[in-house]
């Protein structure tokens, strides 16, 4: 028995943010967890918004979040298996043709509501007679069709929300195909999860009506029941959604923006759930935490503020071969010991290239006129080479006898002449790192 099968469904229709990733890495780590297969899947039914770039871009958000699909599915080239699901449910009675006109149907629906009745669609289509079919086919109406739900009540359980029950009387018949022949989704993705066998359906609680549908439409075309997880939404600490247009929060935009793609994982999967949003060392750490049970029941707010400390402790734990790679590209030399001794004081990656300059090149002294004597005197008490890892003790250990000096007096023009910086990583595992010629030479004042 292999594990479970998940899917991504997104629409390429706008970049990715981080309310979608939380789905995505719920889907994947699952998977990974349990030894299952992701799929990717492009819910592309809407040619005239979905587009080549935003499937690229979700793409390389997946890879750069380290989750990328084992597998890519679109929508756009299975539609001969969506026109054989309607052949074979209106061969049973369970697709029929509707000729309203969307105005028809807006209307219908402020009827309704001025009514205090739910805007719930009547069923008049069902209802028609063959000749008043004929009338409107002959005017050159064009049907739309819907799926006609058996009336019951139908409940699943949920892996996040436990039993839910829906009575599928008081839904509107979904559409699954439009009158110009384009698919929607709520057919299109069944037919998907029977085909690709999909076993869990993880995705946002905003889809738990349709699950209700779905589920009769499983049936109806003879597949088996899934197991769902309807997790809850990111939101903003006010509560408001994060739509697409929410560009700063786009997986993308965040990427630019220097945050770490485990940061972002940490932040999407473990927010709105009983465990502390804190960082974790790999994706397998976080999958182990995966568990719908402890997903609250209430919105899941997320405060982007909140990443910035996130990216930041990340580094701080990043091990060197975490981070390896992406040194070598950002040209930044040094080894495992370098980024031991600097990943402390990180707020992004990018920043080690700036500590890896102040101990590789040469730069320009910035000692005060009235350390300039200290400096010097500190200088002709360094250590000879060979340098082993106690060598700052060891120069301190010389230097405090004879320079008069105790705490930020002593420090502050050390880091300053070796550093040229106020703050930053420990002298003591800088020093080893900046040699003796070097410090020596800065220490006298010069650039070095
Ligand atoms: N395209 C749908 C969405 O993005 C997919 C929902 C689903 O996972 O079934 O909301």
């Amino acid at each position: 028995m292999s594990g479970p099968v998940v899917r991504f469904a997104p629409s390429p229709t706008g970049l990715i943010h981080i309310g979608n990733a939380r789905t995505a890495l719920l889907n994947a780590l699952y998977a990974r967890k349990l030894g299952g297969t992701f799929i990717l899947r492009l819910d592309d039914t809407d040619r005239a918004r979905s587009e080549e770039r935003f499937a690229d871009a979700i793409k390389q958000d997946l890879d750069w979040l380290g989750i990328p699909p084992d597998q890519i599915e679109t929508q756009s080239s299975r539609m001969s298996r969506y026109e054989d699901a309607l052949a074979k449910l209106r061969a049973v009675g369970r697709v029929y043709a509707c000729y309203e006109t969307e105005d028809e149907l807006e209307r219908k629906r402020k009827r309704q509501l001025g009514r205090g009745l739910p805007p719930v669609y009547d069923r008049a289509s069902l209802a028609m007679s063959g000749e008043d079919r004929a009338k409107f086919e002959s005017e050159g109406r064009k049907p739309y069709w819907r799926f006609k739900l058996d009336h019951r009540v139908i409940k699943w359980d949920d892996l996040v929300r436990g039993e839910i029950a829906i009575d599928t009387a008081s839904l509107s018949d979904p559409v699954v195909r439009r009158a110009d022949g384009t698919w929607l989704y709520s057919l299109a993705s069944v037919v998907d999860d029977i085909d690709m066998k999909v076993t869990h359906i993880i995705r946002g609680e905003d889809h738990i009506t349709n699950t209700a549908a779905q589920l009769d439409m499983f049936a109806a075309l003879g597949g088996d029941a899934r197991t769902f997880a309807h997790h809850n939404l990111l939101t903003l600490p006010g509560g408001e959604g994060l739509s697409k247009r929410f560009g700063s929060l786009s997986i993308q935009s965040l990427r630019e923006a220097g945050q770490e793609a485990l940061a972002i994982a940490a932040a999407a999967v473990l927010t709105g759930t009983s465990l502390a949003v804190e960082p974790v060392e790999t994706l397998g750490a976080l999958a182990e935490k995966i568990d719908f049970k402890k997903i609250s029941h209430g919105p899941a707010r997320f405060d982007p503020a909140d990443l910035d400390a996130l990216t930041a402790k990340t580094l701080h734990a990043a091990s060197f071969a975490s981070v390896e790679d992406r040194l070598k590209v950002l040209d930044v030399g040094g080894g495992e010991k370098f980024w031991l001794a600097v990943r402390g004081n990180l707020a992004r990656l990018s920043e080690a290239k700036e500590w890896w300059e102040v101990v590789s090149a040469p730069m320009a002294s910035k000692i005060a006129d009235s350390d300039r004597d200290f400096c010097k005197l500190a200088e002709t008490l360094l250590p000879a080479e060979p340098w082993s890892e106690k060598i700052w003790d060891e120069w301190l250990a010389a230097i405090k006898p004879v320079a008069n000096r105790k705490g930020r007096e002593l420090f502050h023009p050390l880091r300053i002449a070796l550093t040229a910086r106020e703050n930053g990583p420990e002298l003591r595992a800088l020093l080893p790192l900046i040699g003796r010629a070097r410090a020596s030479a800065r220490l006298r004042g010069e650039k070095a």
